[in-house]
């Protein structure tokens, strides 16, 4: 059930206190090996009352309200924790990406918090991916997410820009930013293969080879979008091809087999 912005505001610490939100992760895949090369975090909230809650709901009314930060750094400890069970186990060793919002960034002393986890849980950051969304980068002025991608490359984190291409600025985000990884996401401008969206597709993958920059594909939900964008020179895909988001005891379930095979 549908919660009100009310509730959900008011309930934050509480479902933070009885640790409701979950992480979900969802897995990529190198669809020219079909290996499992990573996932990223994501958040669900299993309200006691009302039920499994969407981010799509509740992640835009704590961005609004200034409360986000709390909630991101709660799914970033989560990640950590998760990470440091596997290196105990020995288990697999794929990176895991998580989400950071514009607001976070605002804070001065976000990323302090986030490395203060870090190494509470003692999780190398290669295990770790920071993913922005090209608007921060407009959000708080190119110079502020230059440095805080600085910021993040000093301490050794590969920094994602999420959903390139939905914003009004991809191309000017793109100029200034030195990102690690780009992530497509096809559902914006899929449409028929050989036709505009086609065509916009297959430039930014070339452009990112120029500029030396792997393309993650997301909202890949056929494999013949998927045989697709590998035709174009993308290979890693994030969709319902493959997998939806799974609870992270069946990711972790097939990261283990994955890493036997
Ligand atoms: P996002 O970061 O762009 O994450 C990808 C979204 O696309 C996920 O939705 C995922 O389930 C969905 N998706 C993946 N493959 C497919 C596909 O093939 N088809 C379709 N139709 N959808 C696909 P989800 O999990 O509902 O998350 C929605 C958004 O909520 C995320 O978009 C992200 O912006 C935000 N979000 C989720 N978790 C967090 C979090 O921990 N912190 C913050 N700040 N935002 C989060
Ligand atoms: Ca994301
Ligand atoms: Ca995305
Ligand atoms: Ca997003």
């Amino acid at each position: 059930m549908r919660m009100t912005r009310e509730e959900i505001l008011s309930s934050l610490d509480t479902a933070l206190a009885e640790k409701q939100f979950v992480i979900y992760i969802q897995p990529q895949f190198n669809h020219a090996t079909k290996q499992l090369v990573g996932g990223e975090a994501l958040v669900r909230w299993i309200h006691p009352e009302h039920g499994m809650q969407s981010p799509v709901d509740f992640i835009p009314v704590f961005e609004d309200s200034g409360l986000i930060p709390k909630l991101d750094l709660y799914v970033f400890e989560r990640v950590c924790e998760y990470q440091r069970k596997c290196l105990d186990e020995d288990s697999y060793t794929f990176p895991l990406s998580f989400n950071v919002s514009r607001k976070d960034l605002l804070l001065p002393d976000y990323i302090d918090s986030m490395e203060e986890i870090r190494k509470a849980y003692d999780v190398p950051v290669e295990y770790l991916r920071a993913e922005i969304t090209e608007s921060s980068a407009v959000m708080g002025g190119s110079e502020h997410a230059v440095e805080i991608i600085n910021r993040f490359h000093e301490l050794g984190y590969m920094v994602e820009m999420d959903d390139f291409g939905c914003g009004y600025s991809s191309l000017n985000a793109l100029k200034d930013l030195e990102v690690d990884i780009l992530k497509l996401d096809i559902k914006f401008l899929r449409g028929h293969v050989g036709g505009r969206g086609g065509i916009i597709i297959s430039s930014v993958i070339n452009m990112a080879k120029w500029l030396n920059t792997p393309v993650i594909a997301e909202g890949v939900e056929t494999f013949e979008q998927a045989d697709y964008m590998l035709s174009i020179g993308c290979e890693i895909i994030q969709g319902y091809c493959y997998s939806k988001p799974l609870p992270a005891d069946e990711y972790h379930k097939l990261a283990v087999e994955s890493n036997y095979m």
